[in-house]
């Protein structure tokens, strides 16, 4: 029991090890996993998550930013990083003292790591993006050539990855294909050539469960690997999302009961009023915690066994709940706001959906002061 915890959230590691287990099935032995790890491995902490993926079979880790990638490397020596971003001018010493692979968008950057690895005496690993849609990072299309020509011979890089990222994979399977014919079409060329690259990617979660011919030799899933499945308007196959298992579960306690009468008004702004008498509970979460606001109203929480609506607004510290239905609630007792209680289960994915966003933000929005309790294995 976590009787000591106000609000706290349980990762469940054997979820995870089974879940890049079921990746590892999905793409086979030859194909290495690059997981991502950003911000804060989706939630659930980066350290206790690499820790764990570096015993289960994760070949690649994918970042945001320079002080994830030193995370990873305060774990465990040796696993290469790949930073998703693009690195800022004033980081690119760094990143190549740290041997973190780059992503190059173009020959400014290119020529950037070039230099330091000459000055440094160090060879840079480059992974070049190519824009095929997303309109984010990347060269595009037309002059990814000229700039893959001219990455493989500047003084100190490596260009060991080319990649894409997909835009809207899990809700338009005509853009998707369009993004993969326009990669395919400058892949081709270079591969009759006779161009290997040993990182060649394009496939998040989405695109995991949605384009197998997309897999390569690299994925690159974030969501999946703790568990979640991606919304998608496409079908994603049932199969696939059965072996899927979410890690996190985020939990906090009733701090109070009380009946209140017809007519009375709850929380700030005074929008929701009692149109009969009501047993409400009040909650030891709040948008403090990362519980989002806009779920005022709208989201549901499971006390024992049973899903409560939010009622009035969401403050920072407290929330309440109607629990009108419920006879034996009290001060102390088990919430659950993501995972499961009895038969029920809340997703990240449905909170997401009341609160007018997505589970990654759901996830990412858990702020620091929700303890993380690990479970099923040994983390760092
Ligand atoms: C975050 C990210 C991923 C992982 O995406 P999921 O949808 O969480 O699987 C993959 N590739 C890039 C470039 C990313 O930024």
């Amino acid at each position: 029991m976590n009787h000591s915890y106000r609000c706290w959230a349980e990762v469940d590691l054997t979820a995870l090890r089974e879940n890049l287990a079921w990746i590892r099935h999905r793409v086979g032995p030859d194909v290495k996993i690059m997981t991502v790890v950003k911000a804060d491995a989706y939630g659930h902490g980066l350290k206790q998550i690499a820790a764990l993926l570096m015993q289960s079979g994760t070949d690649v880790f994918g970042v945001a930013n320079l002080a994830e990638a030193q995370a990873i490397r305060s774990v465990g020596r040796g696993w290469p990083v790949l930073m998703l971003g693009a690195c800022l001018p004033d980081e690119v010493d760094r990143a190549v003292r740290d041997d973190v692979m780059p992503t190059l968008s173009t020959l400014i950057e290119a020529k950037l790591f070039s230099a330091a690895a000459v000055r440094l005496k160090r060879t840079v690993n480059a992974h070049v993006k190519v824009d095929t849609g997303m309109g984010r990072l990347g060269v595009a299309t037309g002059q990814a050539g000229e700039l893959i020509e001219a990455v493989g011979h500047l003084p100190g890089l490596r260009l060991v990855g080319i990649y894409t990222h997909y835009a809207a994979v899990e809700d338009d399977a005509i853009f998707a294909r369009e993004q993969r014919l326009r990669f395919n079409r400058l892949l081709t060329p270079l591969l009759k050539a006779g161009r290997t690259f040993e990182y060649l990617h394009a496939n998040n979660s989405g695109a995991l469960l949605l384009e197998k011919a997309t897999i390569f030799n690299t994925v690159r899933p974030g969501l999946a690997v703790y568990g979640v499945v991606p919304p998608a308007k496409r079908r994603i196959a049932s199969v696939l999302k059965r072996h899927l298992r979410p890690a996190l579960s985020w939990k906090c306690r009733v701090s109070l009961v009380k009946e209140v009468t017809a007519g009375t008004t709850l929380s700030y702004g005074r929008r929701f009023v009692a149109s009969r008498p009501m047993r409400v509970a009040t909650l030891t979460v709040g948008y403090g915690d990362g519980y989002l606001r806009s779920g005022s109203g709208r989201a549901q929480v499971l006390i024992g066994g049973k899903l409560c609506p939010v009622v009035g607004c969401i403050t920072m510290d407290q929330m309440l709940v109607d629990v009108s239905a419920l006879k034996r609630v009290k001060a102390g007792d088990e919430v659950v706001l993501v995972g499961r209680q009895r038969r029920k289960e809340i997703t990240a994915a449905q909170l997401a959906e009341w609160a007018g966003t997505i589970p990654w933000e759901v996830l990412t929005a858990i702020t620091y002061r929700v303890p993380r309790v690990y479970r099923g294995g040994h983390a760092a």
